[in-house]
């Protein structure tokens, strides 16, 4: 697969960061593949919330559609009290050091939201039941799943609304994950051949951008890129985190984050530089791909 994606000079879009009903997006893999294609994308990274369940689906819609998939995940870490997202791309699904760490964060997850619901349902008419509605099968369970719940029985608006009220941490009702450190975290994707990128590092402002000892010892580790086109990421954000990449020889990714529904950010909306993918598929190990 990985000969297949080397060379490649698409055409189309290239976009590294979206999410399927696998974890918190509102599209099957088949269908997130598939709106992939209309808009134009002809590289897809599939990166669902510590999971990998979503690979086999999207890589035979992609070959349906006759786009390229590159098999990813969104790993969740967290540093100080803070969550921080690493992006995964093409390592060994089956590695079992980082496939007993996804477990374990999404069993975490799992007794997390159960917690948060149990707060809530003391509050509103509300339910597990309810959120069940709202979670395929083997998905990881994440706070939109308990806001889509909230949206149907009329409790918030949109996801969105859910999020700037009843499930912002200041509510009340929040309850961190569990999540290994980032560090522990670029090392078990390295570790399992991938390719380890920090996700929207700058969403909340340059004061709150992880410091630069700390991604010294990430770049270390293995980092590979920072994902700097990115909605989130704020204007001064992104400049900051152009030159500290420049600094520690970071490849610097764009991508939508789709979430189908789920969220406003819209396939392709932001790219990455075919001679970036490049740079990440010579970088994986070729071993693990089927
Ligand atoms: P969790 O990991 O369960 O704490 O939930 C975080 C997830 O919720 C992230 O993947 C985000 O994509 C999603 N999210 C965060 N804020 C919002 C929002 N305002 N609207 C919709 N989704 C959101
Ligand atoms: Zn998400
Ligand atoms: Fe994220
Ligand atoms: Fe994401």
């Amino acid at each position: 697969m990985v000969e297949q994606l080397r060379g490649v000079a698409p055409h189309g879009l290239i976009d590294l960061h979206t999410h399927s009903t696998v974890s918190d997006g509102t599209e099957s893999p088949t269908d997130l593949v598939a709106a992939a294609a209309e808009r134009g994308i002809s590289v897809l990274a599939l990166t669902d919330h510590d999971s990998t369940l979503g690979w086999d689906e999207a890589r035979t819609a992609a070959r349906a559609a006759g786009i390229r998939l590159v098999p990813g995940m969104e790993l969740s870490t967290r540093l100080g009290g803070r969550s921080v997202h690493v992006l995964a791309y093409l390592f060994d699904p089956d590695d079992a050091a980082l496939s007993a760490e996804t477990r374990r964060i999404r069993e975490a997850r799992q007794a997390r939201a159960q917690t948060m619901v149990g707060r809530l349902a003391a509050d509103f008419d509300f339910g597990w039941d309810d959120v069940l509605d709202h979670v395929a099968a083997g998905a990881t369970v994440g706070r939109p799943h308990i806001a889509d719940a909230l949206v149907a029985r009329g409790h918030a608006l949109s996801r969105e609304d859910a999020f700037d009220t009843l499930l912002h941490p200041g509510a009340g009702y929040y309850e961190p994950i569990y999540a290994p450190s980032p560090l522990e975290g670029v090392r078990l994707v390295r570790d399992a051949g991938g390719v380890p990128v920090l996700a929207h590092p700058a969403t909340r402002g340059i004061d709150r951008v992880i410091d630069k000892p700390y991604l010294a010892r990430l770049v270390d580790a293995g980092l590979f890129g920072l994902e700097i086109e990115h909605r989130e990421n704020t204007p001064e954000g992104k400049d900051y985190l152009r030159r500290v990449g420049r600094e520690f020889g970071l490849v610097t990714t764009g991508s939508s984050d789709y979430h189908g529904a789920g969220k406003p950010n819209l396939l392709g909306e932001n790219t990455t530089e075919p001679a970036v993918l490049a740079a990440i598929l010579a970088e994986s190990s070729d071993e693990p791909l089927g």
